[in-house]
């Protein structure tokens, strides 16, 4: 039995405790599906969770938080998502910002900033990815200029997901001068989407929703004391960073792409037993390998490169589950309004975001497996 907070209290007493007060306190959304709406009930989902203590549990005491393991975030996300009252690309966000914001923000920004954030007062983004720099992020070239106290920042940022409702940013610079070697020259910071100079532009996506955005940063003064960590941490901040975007992020996912696995079988008549049973295992693979890497991170494990193996294998069963869908449903995705069809474009995105398959296939064959240099 996994006991999940000092007290003794088990994962099983916290996750039973936790579904009966999800089923006295109805967090169902509404019937408006559109992006707006699912960020509202993010927030509406994350504040209702913080009051009653639930959002606050797993996470340390100094932002806010009631300690215990970070398995008590996994149950929370498992459960949250399970019942469909909150959205996974949304959510997801939490597992990657918030621990770096705990790991490198000045410990009075993150005691401020994180409470803000769990409560769904406000939602954050992730200023990574530009125009040319994308793979080969430590290319990238948003430039941060020193002045005195204060850093000003010129660039371009691209495919920044939910930045038209964000607060804040975690943004990547350079800041190096063009001797120093690329890795070297990356600095981190956590801006103010409201700062003068910043402009948001989203963009539409195959699937319907404008979920990314091109982001322009003109002569944007931040603070010194709002960089994360220190010159030159930027690269070691991104390579924490990703681990998150490519595993623990993904518990909640698969807790929700088992109930379209399930919806599936409730919609679909005549499918062969072999279609859904390729796609339950795909997803009962990844959720095997998601739940022992989220157990090896409670125990104290740093993450690094082996979480691209949860990359792949979340890609591989999401676009495994929607094929099935296109199979099994013959006509829907093409002809009908269902949710199935912009599920299913949506997930064709699933190899690039958080690093591209053939880049995390790279990683294992270099990293993991020592298969030579890039
Ligand atoms: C839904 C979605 C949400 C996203 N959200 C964000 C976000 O919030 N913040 C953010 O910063 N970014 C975000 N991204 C961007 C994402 O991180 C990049 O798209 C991704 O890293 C790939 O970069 P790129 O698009 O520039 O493609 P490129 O790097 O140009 O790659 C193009 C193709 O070339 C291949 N390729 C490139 N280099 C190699 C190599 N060395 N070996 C083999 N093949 C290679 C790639 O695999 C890919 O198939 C998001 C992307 C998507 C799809």
């Amino acid at each position: 039995m996994t006991t999940v907070a000092e007290s003794g209290t088990t994962a099983d007493e916290f996750r039973n405790d936790l579904r009966a007060w999800l089923d006295e306190n109805d967090l169902s959304p509404g019937p408006d599906h559109s992006l707006p709406a699912h960020i509202e009930q993010m927030s509406r989902v994350r504040r209702a969770l913080y009051d009653a203590g639930w959002m606050r549990y797993g996470w340390p005491e100094e932002v806010g938080g009631l300690g215990g393991s970070v398995i008590m975030r996994m149950i929370v996300a498992e459960e949250v998502l399970g019942r469909n009252i909150a959205e996974p690309g949304p959510y997801s966000m939490m597992e990657v910002l918030v621990p770096t914001m705990i790991s490198y923000a000045r410990p009075e920004l993150a005691a401020e900033m994180v409470p803000r954030y769990l409560r769904g007062e406000e939602h954050w983004c992730q200023g990574f990815s530009e125009p040319g720099s994308g793979s080969d992020l430590a290319s990238l070239s948003t430039k941060a200029t020193r002045r005195a106290d204060e850093w000003v920042i010129n660039g371009q940022k691209v495919w920044t997901s939910f930045a038209q409702f964000s607060k804040r940013c975690v943004l990547l610079t350079r800041t190096g001068s063009p001797e120093t070697p690329k890795h070297e020259g990356i600095t981190a910071f956590f801006i103010d989407m409201d700062s003068p100079g910043i402009t948001v532009r989203p963009l539409h996506t195959m699937h319907g929703v404008d979920e990314f955005c091109e982001v322009y940063f003109d002569d944007v003064v931040v603070p010194a004391d709002r960089m994360l960590g220190t010159p030159g941490d930027g690269w070691r901040l991104a390579n924490d960073l990703l681990p998150f975007e490519r595993s623990t992020c993904f518990w909640q996912r698969i807790s929700y792409l088992f109930t379209r696995l399930d919806r599936l079988i409730t919609d679909e008549t005549d499918a062969g037993d072999s279609e859904l049973g390729a796609a339950y295992l795909a997803l009962h693979t990844v959720r095997c390998r998601s739940a022992s890497t989220q157990h090896r991170f409670a125990d104290g494990a740093k993450l690094g490169p082996e979480t691209s193996i949860d990359k792949v294998l979340l890609a591989g069963a999401e676009q495994r589950l929607y094929d099935t869908a296109r199979d099994v449903l013959p006509g829907v995705l093409e002809l009908d309004e269902t949710p199935w069809r912009s599920e299913f474009l949506y997930s064709r995105s699933a190899t690039i975001y958080g690093g591209t398959a053939e880049i995390q296939r790279n990683i294992i064959a270099r990293r993991l497996l020592d298969l030579g240099k890039e």
